[in-house]
């Protein structure tokens, strides 16, 4: 699957659900006016695993479980089961908010899930609760405790980094995940919030955060492998990574390896592009796996050259969904 920039995608995020039981602030809208994706309209697990299955002999190499919150898909380790057996899927990984982790840990790990991110915003209380809109940090702490302990292996840490929010807490939060031996990624802050609370001036960079950190850690640069979002820094000899994911202001878009599906069955070729093309009518039409992988070739060839190239993202656009609809 080669776009017309001759990038290939071999990473897919799947989307399971746009429901979440947190809200937070830099994604969720209003929890009371959002019209929630009706059930027959969400892909079924067959419909998700054939999707992946005839993306994965397209050249899909690992897969990454994402929502809304992925947990809140009922039986979600049957799903988890199914795409660890595609023969050409390396790595099957999921992002959570950990609040179901210390329950399905163990569950997702024998059912043949490799890793887990977990965000994780603020070690304060209260102000976890302020910005996820639950009052969950000793759940979700004990759930990443319990991922480590499952052998969930590689345990990440997301933080979004906002202005006036938790940027006060970058070195904290680094310090939580490097003495746990756990990565950490910080990411920048997009707009592709419900609330419309994004401005650029509410995006702390990845360079400021690297000058906060530097004050407090021992870090090298490592760079950015090609395809990978985070750039990475290393803590001098004590080993662990720290990655910033910059797409706001440096992006990664010329080698950009992804491609989303999302719950309802639309295949993304950039986060930010607003054309989403619709796999239902082929799942559920008596459409052949021949004609799913040519139309999904054809949408990969239409890959937009991304954020970097649509300066006005940055000063608002129409964007088509909320992150908790697309899976970040
Ligand atoms: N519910 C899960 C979670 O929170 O990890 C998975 C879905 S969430 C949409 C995926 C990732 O996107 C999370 O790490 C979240 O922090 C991040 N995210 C959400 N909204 C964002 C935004 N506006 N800018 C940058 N990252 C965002
Ligand atoms: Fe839910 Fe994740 Fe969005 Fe937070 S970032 S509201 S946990 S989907």
């Amino acid at each position: 699957m080669v776009d017309s920039k001759g990038r290939i995608a071999k990473k897919l995020r799947i989307s399971v659900t746009d429901r979440c039981n947190f809200a937070c602030l830099f994604c969720m809208p209003d929890k009371s006016k959002v019209k929630w994706l009706p059930g027959p309209d969400q892909l079924t697990f067959d419909e998700i695993e054939r999707s992946a299955r005839v993306l994965s002999e397209l050249g899909i190499d690992g897969i990454r479980i994402t929502g809304g919150e992925p947990l809140l898909r009922k039986n979600l380790e049957n799903l988890v089961a199914r795409l660890s057996r595609l023969d050409a899927v390396e790595t099957l990984d999921m992002t959570t908010n950990g609040w179901f982790l210390k329950q399905k840990a163990r569950l997702l790990k024998d059912s043949g899930l490799r890793g887990v991110t977990v965000s994780l915003h603020s070690l304060k209380r209260d102000r976890f609760s302020k910005i996820s809109g639950m009052d969950a940090l000793p759940r979700v702490l004990e759930g990443i405790e319990e991922a480590a302990r499952v052998g969930l292996d590689p345990v990440k840490i997301n933080s979004v980094a906002i202005k006036g929010y938790n940027d006060d807490e970058i070195v904290d939060l680094v310090e939580f995940a490097h003495s746990r031996g756990l990565s950490i990624r910080f990411i920048e802050f997009m707009p592709l919030d419900g609330l419309g609370i994004w401005s650029p001036d509410a995006i702390m960079p990845g360079k400021d955060i690297i000058s906060v950190l530097k004050g407090s850690f021992d870090l090298s640069p490592m760079g950015r492998e090609k395809g990978k979002t985070a750039s990475l820094w290393s803590f001098g000899s004590d080993g662990g990574k720290l990655g910033l994911i910059t797409p706001m202001s440096e992006p990664f878009c010329d080698d950009c390896d992804r491609i989303r599906l999302t719950s309802d069955g639309k295949l993304l070729s950039c986060l930010f592009d607003t054309q989403y093309y619709d796999l239902k009518p082929i799942l559920r039409g008596s459409g052949s796996d021949a004609e799913l992988a040519k139309f999904v070739k054809d949408v990969v060839s239409k890959k937009p050259e991304g954020v970097g190239y649509m300066p006005w993202v940055k000063e608002g656009w129409a964007k088509p969904r909320n992150m908790n609809a697309i899976g970040g």
